[in-house]
């Protein structure tokens, strides 16, 4: 990384490990295909009372994140920092997380070609049944492969206090359907876990099983 991008604003000077966390991610999501461009943002919970949120600026490449390509926000998705860049356009998704989930404590977004075209086939029954893979056992709590994972799929909209609504409304009513991700129509995948390890695992974990299932549909 050269200088510029690992100069850290002052207000980020204490989160230094986490910012250098998140920006090694978004270099390999960036490689792998799933974070193209500026899509996708990342975050991790630096603590839950009051709740501050370490989460990517809005608008940056996330094959390059700089130090500076951070912000800290409230549980409502306000910066603490008044000359911080402006946070994800998405923040409030990862607001909702960590409210409605209380043990989680990281959560990746991606936009990978696999979620965006799967999102779109499976949005009729609301969600993708995953089954019957070994990989699946990669996720917490999975012990066999014969064990079943829900990924429900809402519909994409640009109004993400709408879109966090839905997902605040289906974590009270169905939560053990939430308990590993979602998908947003034909634009991408929200999962988590307990530590940013755990979330990142759950990246690769989910974008394999959806490749897997893509590419098995397609041999149809
Ligand atoms: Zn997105």
């Amino acid at each position: 990384m050269t200088d510029q991008l690992a100069h850290a604003p002052s207000y980020l000077a204490e989160y230094v490990e986490q910012v250098d966390a998140l920006r090694e991610l978004g270099y390999r999501y960036w490689q792998e295909g799933w974070s193209r461009g500026t899509s996708s943002n990342y975050s991790v919970l630096l603590q839950r009372d009051p709740m501050h949120i370490l989460v990517t600026a809005s608008g940056k490449d996330k094959g390059r994140l700089s130090r500076g390509d951070f912000v800290v926000v409230d549980g409502a998705g306000n910066r603490i920092h008044e000359d911080a860049p402006k946070s994800s356009a998405e923040t409030l998704l990862h607001c909702i997380g960590y409210q409605c989930l209380p043990e989680v404590g990281a959560i990746l977004h991606t936009h990978s070609p696999w979620a965006t075209v799967l999102s779109q086939r499976f949005f009729p029954a609301k969600g993708i049944e995953l089954q019957d893979f070994e990989m699946l056992k990669g996720l917490r709590g999975v012990t066999t492969h014969q064990q079943t994972v829900w990924l429900p799929i809402f519909d994409n909209t640009q109004d993400i206090p709408a879109l966090a609504a839905q997902v605040q409304l289906f974590a009270q009513n169905y939560p053990s359907q939430l308990a590993y991700g979602y998908l947003i129509r034909r634009h991408g995948l929200y999962t988590w876990g307990r530590d940013l390890d755990e979330a990142a695992r759950h990246v690769e974990v989910l974008e394999f099983l959806l490749e897997c299932l893509g590419r098995t549909i397609c041999m149809q």
